[in-house]
This record gives C-alpha cells, sequence and structure tokens, in this order.
C-alpha cells in the first residue's frame, strides 16, 4: 500500500467507482496536487460495493486548505491523503460506521450526517465533534468473539491473582485480591505479568487497539486502559493503579 500523488482535477479511476479528483482539496487556489492512500481506496470501495449507491467523499486537504478549516486538527490524516469524510443517500452514518469496523478500518468518526474514515494502525473509534471514545460500532469481527470466551472473568482474576503473590487462588476478587493490586503504568513502561492478564482481559472485552499480550505496559495499553476507564466512568488516565477503581472494574468487584 501506498500513498499516490495525483494532479488535481484529474479525471482518471482509482477504483472502479472512484475518480482521482474525487479525492481533491477542497480550497481554492492552494494546491495543485492530490495525495490518496491506496488503502483508504480500498476501504471506500468496499463500502461502495456494500451498499451498493455513490459514495460522496472529501478527502485530501493540502496544509494551507488544513489549517483555514474549522476544528482541523494540524496533523488530520486528511493532511496526508489517509482520510474521508462521506455520507451515503439513503444509509445512515451509524450503519457505514458499523460496516466499516466489521472490514477491519481502524480510524472512524460517527458524525450525525456523514462518516470519517483514515487508515491508521492502531484502533480508534469516536463520535461526534466532541470526540466522545467509544469502543465499537456494533460491527466487531466475529473472531473477537471467540476469544472474549477463551479468557473469562475467572481466569483473568486467577492470573491476576498469581502475578500479585495473592495467598488464597481462588478466581473470586475481594478486598485481599485487590489490596495486593499493583500500578500498571505506560509511564514507568512497567512490564508485569499483571499486565500481561490485563492486557489479554481489555482484547476479550472488545478493547482489540491493546494488540498482543506481551506483559509490557505501552501507548497501545495506555489507549486500551484509557478506552475502559471512558466506558466505565472511572478516572481516564490510561493507568491501573493499585486498588483504584479501574482495578475493581477490571477485577469484576463492580
Ligand atoms: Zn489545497
Ligand atoms: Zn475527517
Amino acid at each position: 500500500m501506498a500513498i499516490k500523488v495525483y494532479k488535481k482535477g484529474d479525471e482518471q479511476k482509482v477504483a472502479t467507482n472512484f475518480r482521482a479528483r474525487e479525492f481533491d482539496c477542497q480550497g481554492k487556489g492552494c494546491c495543485n496536487t492530490t495525495l490518496v492512500d491506496e488503502r483508504l481506496v480500498e476501504y471506500l470501495q468496499k463500502i461502495r460495493d456494500h451498499f451498493g449507491k455513490p459514495v460522496y467523499l472529501t478527502a485530501y486537504r493540502c496544509k494551507t486548505h488544513n489549517a483555514r478549516t474549522p476544528n482541523a486538527a494540524p496533523n488530520s490524516y486528511h493532511v496526508y491523503g489517509r482520510a474521508a469524510d462521506f455520507h451515503i443517500n439513503g444509509v445512515a452514518p451509524a450503519e457505514i460506521a458499523k460496516y466499516a469496523e466489521s472490514i477491519g478500518v481502524k480510524g472512524i468518526g460517527l458524525y450525525d450526517s456523514f462518516v470519517h474514515i483514515d487508515t491508521r494502525e492502531s484502533k480508534s473509534f469516536w463520535y461526534g465533534h466532541g470526540q466522545q471514545l467509544r469502543t465499537t460500532f456494533g460491527g466487531a469481527p466475529k473472531v473477537e468473539e471467540t476469544k472474549k470466551e477463551a479468557y473469562s472473568l475467572g481466569k483473568f482474576v486467577l492470573d491476576v491473582q498469581k502475578a500479585c503473590g495473592v495467598a488464597q487462588l481462588d478466581g473470586k476478587a475481594g478486598p485481599v485480591t485487590l489490596s495486593r493490586t499493583v500500578t500498571l503504568s505506560a509511564r514507568k513502561n512497567r512490564t508485569h505479568a499483571a499486565v500481561k492478564a490485563v492486557q489479554k482481559r481489555l482484547f476479550a472485552l472488545g478493547y482489540t487497539e491493546v494488540g498482543e499480550a506481551d506483559g509490557t505496559a505501552g501507548a497501545k495499553f495506555t489507549s486500551a486502559v484509557a478506552h475502559f476507564q471512558q466506558d466505565n466512568g472511572c478516572k481516564v488516565d490510561g493507568e491501573v493503579t493499585a486498588g483504584n477503581k479501574t482495578w475493581m472494574k477490571l477485577l469484576g468487584m463492580i
């Protein structure tokens, strides 16, 4: 996959139902070229095929136009030709977001009248201009459901008890288990058996951006913990702190 460069206004087809000019920057007099990520085109064509209707999009934004666009992030994926905002007449944006999730799109923003997708590598889902984080739009691939079954709460609690040196290994969390829990934080880049257990549990709960269970608290760990905290009404700091509410929620105590 690569980022392709086209002349603005190029009628060349980039996929069955898309021409290069459809990805052009919408600014006036700001640029002459258009960047288009091939993977983005692939996603859009799949979406086009699935719903069987035209996709109306804005995609590339040159830096000049991006700087003039209200609410645009300076480092927006649009600036690199890696994002598109689009709608399909007669299809609810929520349905599009759900389908995009099911085909493996990692960056999805659901808005009232359109959907943003981009080609980032690690998952970030959000809703609206306030960018409220979302775990899923309901289109998680089936394989993740299987993994959910495979790492139950009981197994997780047992692994935490082992990792944290709890004497009574019963797979049922209580005050004793909680008092032995440790702080897991990317700030300290902590490697710990408990990190591995939390990674596996977060993945099983659908926070798949946590990635491989390698036992090291890194950026993906922080991001997945933050999403979990957001969804569960905990303080959002991306850290699992000894004995706190995030631990209690993870351990199924509350
Ligand atoms: Zn431009
Ligand atoms: Zn966008």
